[in-house]
């Protein structure tokens, strides 16, 4: 049996919470008219972007880095509510939490390396910031695991678990493949751990996102990160994949959010 020490952090304040912000931060103006639409949006609990970004082959775009830091802090204060930003090494955390970061998250790239989630969790020592920890690219629920003991090791016991899929070359359906047996079998082994889908790094076309996230929902996760852009087309990453507010807030009046099993 697995333990963890956690603490249980307030996300989601007993509901299912939603994280939505774009793949990738690229102008302050994307970030301003993102918070205009969100502004009146009581559902979305926190702003998830992406400034780091692992891409997996160069040549893309990976991210403005420490210089979208300020709009994030700027979303922070409009918005009033916790921001979140992929790191993959210690010099993220560096500058996430110089800058006000709220939430970190360790990306499925990441998490399927021991050794960079080893310096991750070591710079954090005896920091105080809840992590997210994706799955890693592979079905293997024991580095999913390692990399939340890693955290918790180091005295992080503000916890979650991201379901984002993972990558299956024979699947023609999804970007990457849910095992929802997996997700099942974490909670068994973690039963305080809460479990957010990711439906946009599973289904990777915009078209599909209600549907899992529907699924991941009877399945009893605990809430949704949906990629959010004001003009999906023009991403500078994930583009296919990513919703516009009206398209976000049309799923979440739609959805069957069921109750919560605490
Ligand atoms: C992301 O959240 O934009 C991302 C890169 O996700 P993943 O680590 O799931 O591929
Ligand atoms: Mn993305």
């Amino acid at each position: 049996m697995n333990t963890l020490k956690m603490k249980n952090w307030g996300l989601g304040l007993g509901k299912h919470v939603i994280i939505a912000g774009p793949c990738s931060v690229e102008t302050e103006k994307q970030i301003d008219d993102l918070c205009n639409s969100f502004e009146r949006e009581p559902q979305i609990g926190m702003f998830r972007a992406g400034i780091w970004k692992p891409r997996t082959r160069p040549g893309n775009f990976e991210g403005l880095g420490d210089q979208a830091l300020p709009w994030l802090q700027k979303v922070k204060n409009r918005l009033n509510i916790p921001v979140c930003v992929e790191v993959a090494k210690a010099a993220h955390v560096e500058s996430a939490l110089k800058h006000g970061i709220d939430v970190l998250w360790i990306g499925a790239r990441t998490t399927v390396n021991p050794f960079s989630v080893q310096e991750i969790a070591d710079s954090l020592q005896g920091v105080d910031i809840p992590v997210m920890v994706k799955n890693p690219i592979n079905p293997d629920l024991a580095l999913w695991i390692g990399a939340l003991e890693r955290m918790n090791k180091v005295g992080i016991n503000k916890l979650a678990a991201i379901h984002r899929g993972f990558a299956d070359p024979y699947d023609k359906i999804y970007r990457n493949k849910p095992n929802w047996n997996l997700a099942m079998q974490l909670k068994l082994e973690l039963p305080d751990l809460e479990i957010i889908n990711d439906p946009s790094h599973i289904a990777g076309k915009s078209e599909m996102i209600f549907d899992v996230a529907q699924r991941a929902l009877n399945f009893g996760m605990d809430g949704l990160m949906i990629e959010t852009h004001p003009n999906p087309e023009a991403a500078w990453s994930d583009a296919r994949q990513q919703l516009n507010p009206e398209q976000l807030l049309t799923i979440l009046k739609e959805i069957s959010f069921r109750e919560r099993i605490d």
